[in-house]
């Protein structure tokens, strides 16, 4: 299903720009994803993110798939960008309050400046790259982080050929925690299941999901 999601986004960008109002429907993808990171980590990044079967689905094709540079991935950058797209975000509602249509159009703005950013930064680096910072990602990331639900379980089967790092939409490493009895608990595992179908050995599999 992940792989047609792709035009929701399509479908809210076009009656967005012409019905503002439907742009509040948006906070259902500002909100899932946070309220399901304790349960089920970036879940909802990796499966139901209608953006992020855009990156996956269209842009994918498109991008050169370099790495992501490790200066988005920081904690301080990302930390900057929560708190630097919720301070504009706040703004404009502040303005827009009381105003379906005008506070509708926030929500397409929004989504619709910060949907280009990644499509350029798809195009140059890789295609989920915004989701490396995205900043309702990072908010789940923490919430994932903390609660680490869904290990992937690494088996001693691993041979270390990385298939799984190459799959992975997040460039992350699962091989890594090969030995470690808690598995793999990254944050920003959007469990996807990509590296589970990838691995040759089949050394991954989830607990939990
Ligand atoms: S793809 Fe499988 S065998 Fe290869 S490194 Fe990853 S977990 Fe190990
Ligand atoms: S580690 Fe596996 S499940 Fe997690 S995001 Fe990467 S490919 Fe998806």
């Amino acid at each position: 299903m992940q792989q047609y999601l792709f035009w929701i986004l399509l479908l809210f960008l076009a009656l967005g720009i012409i019905y503002p109002a439907i742009g509040l429907l948006a906070i259902i993808c500002m909100l899932a994803p946070v309220v399901l990171a304790p349960y089920k980590g970036r879940y909802w990044c990796g499966n139901f993110c209608p953006r992020g079967s855009f990156y996956d689905n269209v842009i994918a094709k498109l991008s050169p798939h370099k790495p992501i540079p490790a200066f988005v991935r920081s904690k301080s950058f990302r930390a900057f960008m929560v708190v630097f797209i919720m301070s504009v975000f706040g703004v404009q509602m502040y303005y827009a309050w009381g105003d379906i249509g005008e506070m509708g159009r926030v929500f397409v703005r929004i989504i619709l400046i910060t949907t280009i950013v990644g499509i350029i930064l798809g195009l140059i680096y890789h295609q989920r790259t915004w989701c490396s910072f995205c900043p309702m990602g990072t908010l789940a990331s923490w919430f994932s982080a903390k609660a680490k639900p869904m290990p992937l379980q690494v088996k001693d089967s691993c041979v270390d050929c990385k298939l799984c790092t190459t799959a992975c939409p997040l460039q992350l490493s699962p091989y890594i925690e090969k030995g470690n009895t808690q598995g793999f608990t990254h944050g920003d595992c959007l469990k996807c299941n990509r590296c589970v179908k990838k691995c040759p050995k089949k050394a991954l599999a989830f607990q939990n999901g």
